[in-house]
């Protein structure tokens, strides 16, 4: 499906769809439907319909194919614990405790992954037409991945064709990004977010799209999620419930609480230095410089808190940091 903020980009996508790029990147904050935009292109590419339509018809073998998870011209790269959460959602599938299903499922796109394509991409098309690769999120590629894929870029074989979608485009290798044509996608204008997410029954949409920094889907998320770990800290900040953000216990706690407090920092930075703040969290300050500072130290809590050396103190030290006025 398409969101109503990407009528324009789809446009220009669907434009380039018979003389297209080998590999496309399409890139963007997370939480603005840049997977459904590249799953959409996906099927378009793969739709069979004659009449020269600007969206996949959904009825074609094409589109059943694609829409079943089966089309033979398809491949999707993705961390497993991603796969495995769609898995999970779709079936209300769980894992049995105490079987090999309760091993940790990857974050990354592993070598064998992108291995695995090689036999995909040598061989014809089964329908005569393209073959498609989506690698989602790309920066989920380890370096031998990487590398493996960017083989791949290099020589690209005649009909295949990678959509490649990236919340961090930074990490990608710089001659993987050289190698694709880069789709830039932005949040949504305010009113247009603001539309849908009433459209969606969102409460609150307004604070939930000022703290997702203007993401859409993102909000529509944590808007879902009250008793989620986001949800909490940001309760518990906005309370000043110094004993509830000090809980903050578990991998998840932790990364929300770091993130609840570097968005905090930038806004008491941003309204003491601008007068204005991006995320509604802010306080004012006459030590925007120690906010400032904080900041860039919360980012980095932000990326220690996903592998947690000692999780029991880490609250503590990320509120102990925090500039006293
Ligand atoms: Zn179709």
């Amino acid at each position: 499906m398409i969101y109503p903020w990407q009528e324009l980009i789809w446009k220009r996508l669907e434009a380039q769809s018979e003389r297209l790029h080998h590999a496309l990147l399409i890139h963007g904050p997370v939480g603005i439907g840049k997977l459904a935009l590249a799953e959409q292109f996906a099927q378009l590419l793969l739709c069979e319909s004659i009449q020269g339509t600007t969206k996949p018809c959904g009825a074609c073998d094409g589109c059943r194919w694609y829409l079943a998870g089966t089309h033979p011209d398809f491949r999707r790269l993705e961390p497993e614990s991603l796969a495995r959460r769609a898995a999970v959602d779709e079936e209300g599938e769980t894992p049995a405790p105490g079987t090999s299903r309760a091993a940790k499922p990857s974050q990354e796109i592993k070598v064998d992954q992108v291995r695995g394509l090689d036999n995909f991409l040598s061989l014809r098309s089964h329908r005569g037409r393209r073959r498609i690769v989506l690698v989602h999120p790309a920066e989920a590629m380890n370096l031998n991945a990487a590398n493996a894929l960017l083989k791949a870029l290099e020589e690209p074989q005649p009909g295949a064709h990678f959509i490649l979608v990236s919340h961090r485009p930074a990490r990608l290798l710089p001659t993987i990004r050289s190698r694709c044509a880069a789709v830039p996608m932005a949040v949504p204008d305010r009113e247009q977010a603001l539309a849908w997410l009433s459209e969606q029954g969102v409460g609150d949409a307004g604070a939930w799209l000022a703290f997702s920094g203007g993401a859409p889907l993102q909000s529509r998320t944590l808007a879902s999620e009250p008793a989620g770990a986001v949800a909490g800290m940001r309760r518990a900040l906005a309370g000043m419930d110094f004993d509830a953000l000090r809980a903050a216990g578990n991998r998840e706690e932790l990364e929300a609480l770091a993130e609840v407090l570097q968005k905090r920092a930038i806004d008491t930075a941003m309204r003491s230095l601008a007068g204005a703040q991006r995320y509604g969290l802010g306080g004012t300050s006459r030590r925007a410089a120690d906010w400032l500072r904080y900041a860039r130290e919360m980012g980095r809590f932000r990326a220690l808190a996903r592998a947690p050396l000692n999780p029991g103190l880490m609250a503590g030290e990320m509120l102990s940091k925090m500039p006293k006025d």
